[in-house]
């Protein structure tokens, strides 16, 4: 085991407030491609097309979003959670994790057994929608049968107000109140791991910074640099799955 990897360990079964904040990078072993690695979402498309204010002002734009949004939507809908989310779901089991900040849309740590009351979404998910104008709320998929079977730009079947998938767009507020909590925690944690996250999308990479500021230990899992790397306790480049299943077997091994 590197040295690192068994520090990383030490730090865990010391820690007495873990929190995992979790980027595009932790779902990519699942099949769901992150938005900056080279074949990333951004190559394909131009985010300024994307903004939250292209989209309340213009039927071409809400057009274009959802068919960006179908795509996403049939290439997520089977996906499973890979080894990094099970080995994260295994720290909870095992009673080591205060909780898991995401930036993902995609549910897979709950579906890997993270409580969802632990999993904090700070980009809100891609699994409902809501109606911008009287807060109807639908499923994903009831809304993505509307859209495969012909319709262009959904609209609220109770006051034809537009729809929108609860991600949180470029330009769109912040949820306040998952804000707010995954900075308090980040804040009152002793070690935080950051897991697949180029952390440059503010302000939620602020938020492992917040909890270095605050005096925890970080950790950056990541296949790439990032540009807090030198803040870092420990920087270990690699695939999250690989990694994450090493380090939550050595932690169980000295815990069992
Ligand atoms: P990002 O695309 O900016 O960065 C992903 C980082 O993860 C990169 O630095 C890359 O090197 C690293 N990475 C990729 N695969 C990895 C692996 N297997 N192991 C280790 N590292 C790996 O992602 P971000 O920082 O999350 O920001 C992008 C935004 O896009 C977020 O706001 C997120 O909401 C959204 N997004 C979400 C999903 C999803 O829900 N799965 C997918 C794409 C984008």
């Amino acid at each position: 085991m590197k040295d690192q990897v068994r520090d990383v360990v030490e730090w865990i079964l010391a820690a007495r407030r873990i929190v995992v904040f979790t980027g595009a990078g932790v779902s990519t072993e699942s099949g769901i491609p992150d938005f900056r690695s080279a074949g990333g979402i951004w190559e394909k498309y131009d985010p300024e097309d994307f903004t939250y204010q292209r989209f309340v002002s213009s039927e071409e734009a809400r057009e274009q979003y959802w068919r960006l949004g179908s795509e996403f939507y049939h290439s997520l809908k089977d996906v499973k959670p890979n080894p990094a989310h099970v080995a994260i779901a295994e720290l909870e089991r095992m009673g080591k994790l205060d909780c898991v900040i995401t930036q993902n849309v995609d549910g897979l740590h709950q579906m890997a057994g993270n409580s969802p009351e632990k999993v904090i979404e700070v980009h809100g998910t891609f699994r409902t929608v809501t109606c911008l104008k009287c807060g109807k709320r639908y499923s994903r998929e009831a809304v993505q049968e509307m859209i495969d079977s012909g319709t262009k730009v959904p609209r609220c079947d109770e006051c034809k107000g537009i729809l929108k998938d609860d991600t949180i767009a470029f330009g769109q507020a912040m949820p306040e109140r998952e804000t707010a909590e995954a900075f308090r925690r980040c804040e009152e944690c002793d070690l935080c791991f950051v897991i697949g996250s180029s952390l440059v999308v503010q302000p939620a990479a602020s938020m492992p910074i917040a909890a270095k500021q605050s005096g925890a230990r970080l950790v950056i899992v990541n296949r790439d640099p990032t540009p807090y790397d030198r803040l870092a306790d420990a920087v270990i480049r690699g695939s999250a799955g690989a990694v994450m299943t090493q380090i939550v077997e050595a932690v169980r091994a000295r815990i069992v």
